[in-house]
């Protein structure tokens, strides 16, 4: 176990030893209030620079990451980012620029930003895009105040979003934020809309639906023509959450199916990395009728150079400082620009391929429910294990062990012991089949040791967490002689 820094402490030990101060010291109460002013020195780890550099090496390397292990929840969780990305996000041109430097400075990354645009129109065949959202569930909020907007502006009352319980609970939540309230769709027997129950629920009230295409099931919306049109003729509009576009680059758009509104993720499709909670980047998409009320600033062309749109009345406002987390959006843009529409498509395709592969690989081992050819993931029930007294948390708890991170377990809520498939076009055949059979044998071992595998990970530095508590009462705090949660949080 690796000691915290504070205990590889010794008095007197240095890592930088500046110059001898020559400016007088003077009294901090002169600019600090004196209620403000510690009354004794903080303690810092007293340490060399190469016991900081092996201490934050060694605890990286307690991690699992993307670049150490496979991810069974590729894009969602986390898919390999290509390093041409890194390379051309860290150009001092990019990576040195200052949000406030004006226009006329700063044309390079006003083309790139302006161009991604246009590129995400192109993929999703919507008209026009705002690049500002931090993360998918920011573009769901913004593309829903877009919507209510639009009704406004049509002076017609709506105050329904219908959404189907297959969503993810970012839906029902963003739509709640942007003051609607939400009706459920019940999904049919194959997993999708049931358009007699879409048919029910089509009031005059509703807004709105909110579908996910292909949905969290990995399934396509065969239906999504008739259900658009269905929402057009009641004067509704129809938003997509865009999350799983890993599976229809190149292969379908959204905009062609009839689609108002939607966002992308580009920390999930267009691979750049998001790790503890960010950066990412949720686009929203819209028709050309609802591109004036998009956030503002938007890039726009004025004559031979580009400028930032600071006015306009019908916008829905600002939904983030400057233009987004741009870093992100840098790498994106590689990520597309390097692949182009064949390599884009392929990826798509790849990505199908790979889960339909190890859906059928895995057909033994883990039903499907919904059980047909799937887009670029899939859900598996782990149902069978519970009269071993064991669940699908143990299960993805004992993958850590056999080198796999932990994917998704209980989503989507529709299948029972839910564990969430989606292996991304960048893994080998070979990383498939490791996969496999470490499912392979911990089911196995479900029936031979179900206690050892309640209780996994094993090979871990820290074993099974208590995450209600640390969640409930997180103790972040080091005091010395005193452990913080996570070291004895011990077997449940
Ligand atoms: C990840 C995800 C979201 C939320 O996106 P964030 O970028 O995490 O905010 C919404 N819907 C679906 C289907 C998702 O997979």
């Amino acid at each position: 176990m690796e000691p915290l820094i504070f205990e590889r402490s010794i008095p007197g030990r240095r890592g930088y030893v500046p110059p001898p101060n020559d400016v007088p010291p003077s009294d901090p109460s002169a600019f600090i209030p004196p209620d403000q002013l510690r009354a004794t020195a903080a303690t810092w780890p007293e340490v060399a620079e190469v016991d900081v550099i092996r201490h934050y090496t060694r605890l990286s390397q307690l991690n699992y990451s993307i670049d150490t292990h496979f991810y069974p929840l590729g894009s969602c969780t986390m898919k390999h980012n290509p390093r041409v990305n890194e390379r051309v996000a860290a150009l001092p041109g990019f990576s040195w620029l200052h949000p406030l430097q004006p226009a006329a400075h700063t044309q390079g990354i006003l083309q790139l930003l302006h161009e991604l645009e246009q590129l995400l129109c192109a993929i999703t065949g919507m008209a026009a895009f705002t690049l500002q959202p931090a993360a998918g569930a920011q573009g769901e909020l913004t593309g829903l105040k877009i919507m209510a907007a639009y009704h406004r502006r049509q002076q017609r009352h709506r105050s329904t979003i219908l959404i189907p319980d297959s969503a993810h609970g970012t839906n029902p939540a963003s739509a709640a934020l942007s003051g609607f309230s939400v009706v459920q769709l019940p999904s049919g027997p194959d997993g999708l809309i049931d358009v007699r129950e879409l048919k029910a629920r089509l009031t005059g009230d509703v807004a709105g639906l909110m579908l996910t295409n292909p949905n969290t099931l990995g399934l396509f919306e065969r239906d999504i023509k008739t259900i658009a049109a269905l929402l057009h003729e009641q004067e509704a509009l129809v938003y997509m959450d865009g999350a799983n576009m890993n599976a229809l680059l190149g292969v379908a758009r959204p905009g062609d199916m009839g689609i108002d509104i939607l966002q992308l993720n580009l920390h999930k499709t267009f691979s750049t990395p998001h790790g503890g909670g960010g950066p990412g980047a949720g686009p929203v998409g819209v028709t050309s009728t609802l591109a004036d009320l998009l956030p503002l600033p938007r890039v726009r062309q004025r004559g031979k150079s580009l400028v930032w749109q600071e006015e306009g009345t019908a916008s829905v406002g600002r939904v983030h400082g400057f233009y987004g987390n741009v870093g992100v959006l840098v790498r994106a843009y590689t990520y597309i620009r390097s692949l182009g529409r064949d390599g884009l498509s392929r990826a798509s395709r790849v990505a199908i391929i790979n889960a339909n592969y190890l859906k059928t690989k895995l057909q033994e081992i883990c039903p499907v429910p919904y059980d047909r050819a799937c887009l670029h993931e899939f859900v598996a029930t782990m149902k069978a294990v519970r009269a071993h007294g064991v669940n699908a948390w143990d299960v993805a708890k004992r993958l850590l062990d056999y080198g796999c991170y932990a994917p998704t377990v209980y989503f989507p809520l529709i299948v029972e012991e839910a564990l969430m498939i989606e292996p991304t076009e960048t893994e080998s055949k070979e990383t498939l089949d490791q996969f496999a059979q470490a499912l392979g044998q911990i089911i196995a071992e479900v029936r031979s040791d179900p206690e050892m595998v309640r209780h996994a990970p094993h090979r871990l530095p820290v074993n099974r967490l208590d995450d209600v508590k640390a969640a409930r009462e997180p103790n972040l705090r080091w005091r010395p002689g005193r452990s913080p949660n996570w070291a004895t949080a011990g077997q449940r």
